[in-house]
């Protein structure tokens, strides 16, 4: 039986304003207005409490790949639930953790076969920097501590993963935060003139390779800048989500890859969103071929049915700790929970028993294909991503690339199109961390007729945006 809060409404409205604090939010915007509130889950749909549908394009927050209303992963929250609600990994072991640490380092690229389970991405990616420090200390070099990042990347709202993040308006209410974090250009190929000053404009693949040569290049600098001594690990994701989805030019990298060996400083691929099938593979690092020394993962992992993140970790780097009395002091209570293990391998069975992932590899020509139809619009300046991850960068002006004014961000993507968008029924987000984008990333069970759905609803959407500027 559907849920139905209409008897109760009034009350939920009021007790959400009054006690719950919603993150990332202007409050404010809902003085005049009711409290979006979502009550139920199927497949690539999701409802509010009236009843109305929407297809879920963000998958939740890069998150439910598997799709909603899986009743086989409750029932394996369940049934763990049932026999071993709670154990931490201080020390002991549960099999669910032992299981998916198996599996998990199973699918992971070449010698990452250790896995450090948390309770989400941000702690990840804190494990990942920890990890480095630590590791470089009982190895002799322990002045390396320095962290390279890319401009406009997102890893995460803790204080070391902030530090990390390349958001200045994100960080700046909460400095000083953790310090000896620098930024590098990202791969934003659409805005290769800008970042390179006019060096490389990307026109064709001959030009964009040498724009991800020039960009990996960048890593190179900030080491010597810093001094290699000093740098432990670079921070990268396979595609940037914040700026609207920068895949990789061709050979970028390999260039990364060979930078970081030759400055001993870790690679760590930040996959809290390109990993379990987003982009066709278990692993972003996978899809371009390349090896990192850790990689960070969360959201996929479960399909949101219950919250787990990972540091998977190459056996190089475990190593030191496998000596007599050594240790990695740093732990949370729910890392590796057991119902959120048991959810993971259900979910990781999910991805093989329906072939989530080659259903991305087919599909995601014809998802592209679809959005780009989108280009016809004036206001649609580019369409980039790869797999099931897809950023459409709104402009002024097609032919200069001219970006929204502050006031025109204001006005027409989030006065106008972010609610237009969920209005029409498309859930997605609008987001101006760097140039305008709406950020698509659908559960990975769609098809033509969700690719098109989207489509249809952008185009209303969009065509009366072009009219406001
Ligand atoms: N790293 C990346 C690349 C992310 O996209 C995110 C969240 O979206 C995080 C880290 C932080 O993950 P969480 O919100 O689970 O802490």
């Amino acid at each position: 039986m559907d849920p139905d809060y209409s008897a109760d409404w009034t009350h939920l409205q009021q007790a959400a304003k009054d006690h719950l604090w919603l993150h990332f939010t202007r409050h404010s915007s809902y003085d005049a207005g009711d409290v979006p509130v979502i009550v139920k889950g199927e497949g690539a749909y999701i409802w509010d409490a009236q009843g109305k549908r929407y297809l879920d394009g963000l998958a939740g927050l890069f998150v439910s790949q598997v799709g909603h209303g899986r009743t086989e992963l409750a029932e394996a929250a369940a049934a763990q639930a049932r026999q071993l609600a709670f154990m931490p990994l201080w020390s002991y072991a549960h099999p669910k953790a032992i299981e998916l640490a198996e599996r998990v380092a199973g699918h992971a690229p070449g010698s990452l076969n250790r896995v450090f389970f948390t309770s989400g991405g941000g702690e990840a990616v804190e494990t990942a920097w920890k990890l480095a420090k630590n590791y470089f200390k009982l190895t002799g070099r322990p002045l390396k501590h320095k962290v390279i990042s890319r401009a406009i990347a997102y890893h995460g709202t803790t204080q070391g993963a902030l530090s990390i993040t390349g958001l200045p308006t994100l960080k700046q209410q909460f400095e000083p935060l953790v310090p000896s974090t620098f930024r590098v250009p990202n791969t934003n190929s659409y805005r290769a003139a800008e970042i390179t000053a006019g060096y490389i404009d990307v026109t064709d693949a001959a030009s964009n390779e040498a724009f991800g040569r020039w960009a990996a290049d960048q890593i190179a600098v900030a080491i010597e800048n810093e001094g290699p001594d000093t740098v432990a690990a670079v921070f990268l994701e396979p595609v940037q989500n914040a700026g609207g989805c920068f895949p990789p030019p061709p050979g970028y990298w390999q260039r990364v890859r060979e930078i970081c060996d030759a400055y001993d400083v870790l690679l760590v691929s930040d996959e809290v969103i390109c990993a379990f099938g987003r982009l066709g593979h278990m692993f972003g690092a996978e899809r371009y071929d390349y090896e990192p020394d850790i990689i960070t993962c969360a959201k996929g992992l479960t399909s949101g049915y219950s919250p787990l993140g990972a540091m998977i970790a190459s056996d190089r780097l475990m190593e030191p700790f496998l000596a007599d009395g050594n240790m990695f002091a740093h732990g949370y209570t729910f890392g590796g929970h057991p119902v959120s293990t048991a959810v993971a391998l259900a979910n990781l069975d999910i991805f093989e028993r329906e072939r989530l992932l080659e259903n991305v590899r087919d599909n995601e020509g014809a998802f592209l294909t679809t959005l780009e139809k989108l280009k016809d619009l004036p206001i649609v300046g580019d369409v980039r991503g790869a797999g099931y991850f897809y950023g459409i960068e709104l402009v002024k002006d097609r032919a200069t690339k001219e970006t929204f004014s502050e006031e025109e961000c204001e006005r027409i993507l989030f006065g106008y199109v972010s609610k237009a968008l969920y209005d029409e029924g498309l859930y997605c987000r609008a987001d101006d961390r760097g140039d305008p984008v709406i950020q698509l990333s659908p559960p990975l069970i769609c098809d033509q007729t969700h690719f098109d759905e989207m489509e249809q609803i952008l185009r209303v959407v969009l065509e009366k945006a072009s009219t406001m500027l």
